[in-house]
């Protein structure tokens, strides 16, 4: 078989040595056929169970997961199956038009999945492959299939899984067999695929053009997750030096995991805070187990999103009590909702959001909630009567001026005398800011008297400075974190921060990229925020730096 070097997008970092499993996703073919009037009860009968048996798959799906952002993306896949766009028009179409199940609802398939390319936003669009995946799962079910089920690979012989792409319920089904690696066809380096392979520590490499046409099952497969290289079928002499690298590379991921409990002290003697991102407070045992400064972020939209009902303060306060209480005394930084753009938080939400003609320049975070006051002053109060059991940071995200800053102090004001009245035990926060818009930083000083730290946001800042979507592959090689100019303002914020002696740290995924360890700690950076997988790494590259 031919031998051959392909090129992706480097997705998930480390080494992947093993043969290849190709997932063919042909689309089946469906059957189109007139049916009599009084079929249609018993068609529209079979379209109905066939939702059905996906809702329930979809259930046992998320119910396997444990993993969040997984959840989160079936709950996605769960509301298209809600929508009436897709349900209640399919069965109008079978009743009107006298055809049957599987054409009604592919003809509704097709008509939704337009409707979501049509749109600007390139994350809108995107869901358009959402609609179709949802749409086949209910066609199998139709056509008599069985959910797809990797009956194909037995044993437990590691495998590299190519793939055109992998939407989030079929990972779920994947993570019980032995992955050593993942190529897709579609997807970037913030696709939801990238971000599980991530959670999952899977070397991934994307964004290789016909990739389930040009490797076979069976084909010996070497990647590189960390540069996005992929060897198809190398020679002896080829895969003894591809074999030695990845030797090399897990020796060093094994050393540095073995001094991650130690702190990340430079080699000219300078201490570094390391802290963990986290979006539930399940993910608390793997910041514990990393050794970590504290919780240097905490997404509270994930306990928002996927889910009808907003949760209650008491809800709320207990999610962030459980996290300041597993700290001891180290600092919590609990980020405000920072909603839109490509955190929705339900379908109304989806659908406003749908109607904004730029969502990721529209309501989205701060001013979400400076637009929703009383959901605001809800995570206000529950944030500070978690401080009662240890310090918290309170982080606003996407702020660009002064004066939003200054709603939000009046805000938390109203907040404490509230919980002051009510005679309810609250602590006092240090106030923060998201730096993630380049006005944030450029105006870095009109910020600085009203707060006590900053954390930058640099997923945001390179995709605002740089005009990149962050979500979407076509530009994906383009989001450079060492563009000179996100340097520049990162350089101008640090710098700022250092002279009004006001602590500052990263929070992005920048933070966690060990290839950007030095660079960062050159530019005067002592505060790092990442994925707590990341930590071992990053922590090495700290002890390894000298000035
Ligand atoms: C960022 O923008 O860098 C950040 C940490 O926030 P999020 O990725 O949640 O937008
Ligand atoms: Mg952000």
């Amino acid at each position: 078989m031919a031998l051959s070097r392909l090129q992706g997008i480097a997705a998930s970092p480390g080494w992947a040595i093993a043969s290849a499993h190709v997932l063919s996703e042909h689309a089946l073919t469906v059957a189109h056929h007139h049916i009599a009037g009084v079929e249609v009860a018993a068609e529209q009968g079979k379209l109905c169970e066939a939702f059905e048996a996906v809702h329930a798959e979809l259930d046992v799906l998320s119910s396997d997961t444990r993993h969040k952002e997984l959840h989160a993306l079936i709950e996605v896949h769960r509301q298209m199956l809600t929508d009436p766009v897709l349900y209640d028009a399919a069965l109008d179409y079978i009743a009107n038009q006298w055809v049957n199940a599987a054409w009604a609802l592919s003809e509704q398939v097709q008509q939704l999945a337009s409707v979501f390319e049509a749109m600007d936003d390139a994350y809108i669009a995107e869901r358009a492959i959402d609609v179709r995946q949802v749409g086949q799962r209910v066609l199998r079910h139709l056509a008599g299939f069985e959910s797809a089920k990797p009956m194909a690979v037995t044993g437990d012989k590691p495998i590299v899984l190519v793939a055109q792409d992998l939407a989030p319920a079929d990972f779920a089904q994947w993570q019980h067999i032995a992955l050593a690696g993942l190529i897709t066809e579609l997807g970037g380096q913030s696709s939801h695929t990238a971000i599980m392979a991530r959670a999952q520590a899977i070397p991934a490499v994307l964004g290789i053009a016909q990739a389930a046409q040009r490797i076979m099952d069976g084909d010996l497969i070497a990647l590189n997750g960390s540069t996005g290289e992929v060897w198809v079928n190398p020679s002896a002499e080829q895969l003894s030096t591809l074999q030695s690298l990845q030797a090399e590379w897990n020796a060093q991921q094994a050393a540095a995991l073995g001094q991650v409990q130690q702190p990340a002290i430079t080699a000219c003697g300078q201490s570094v805070l390391v802290m963990g991102n986290i979006e539930h407070p399940e993910d608390m045992p793997d910041v514990l187990a990393a050794g970590l400064d504290g919780v240097g972020l905490f997404r509270s939209e994930f306990l928002f999103m996927g889910r009808d009902a907003l949760p209650s303060e008491a809800e709320q306060t207990a999610a962030y009590t459980a996290v300041v209480k597993a700290l001891n005394g180290k600092p919590a930084t609990i980020r405000t909702l920072d909603v839109g753009a490509d955190k929705l938080l339900n379908a109304e939400h989806a659908q406003d959001s749908a109607a904004s003609p730029n969502p990721a320049l529209g309501l989205r975070a701060v001013r979400y909630c400076l637009a929703h006051p009383e959901l605001f002053v809800t995570q206000l109060r529950a944030i500070l009567r978690a401080a009662a059991h240890g310090p918290v940071n309170l982080l606003l995200p996407m702020i660009a001026s002064a004066s939003e800053v200054q709603a939000c102090l009046h805000l938390l004001a109203q907040a404490q005398a509230s919980l002051q009245d009510e005679a309810i035990a609250h602590g006092t926060v240090k106030l923060g800011v998201m730096v993630e818009i380049p006005a944030a930083a450029i105006a870095i000083e009109t910020l600085l008297p009203l707060i006590d730290f900053c954390s930058i946001g640099t997923n945001d800042l390179i995709q605002y400075t740089l005009a990149i979507d962050r979500t979407d592959a076509a530009v994906a090689d383009l989001y450079n974190p060492a563009h000179p100019a996100v340097t520049a303002l990162l350089s101008q914020v640090l710098n700022a921060c250092g002279a009004a002696g006001k602590p500052v740290s990263v929070c992005g995924e920048m933070a966690g990229d060990a290839r950007y360890t030095h660079h960062l700690l050159s530019l005067g950076l002592r505060q790092f925020s990442l994925n707590p997988s990341q930590a071992p790494a990053v922590k090495a590259a700290v002890r390894a730096w000298t000035r």
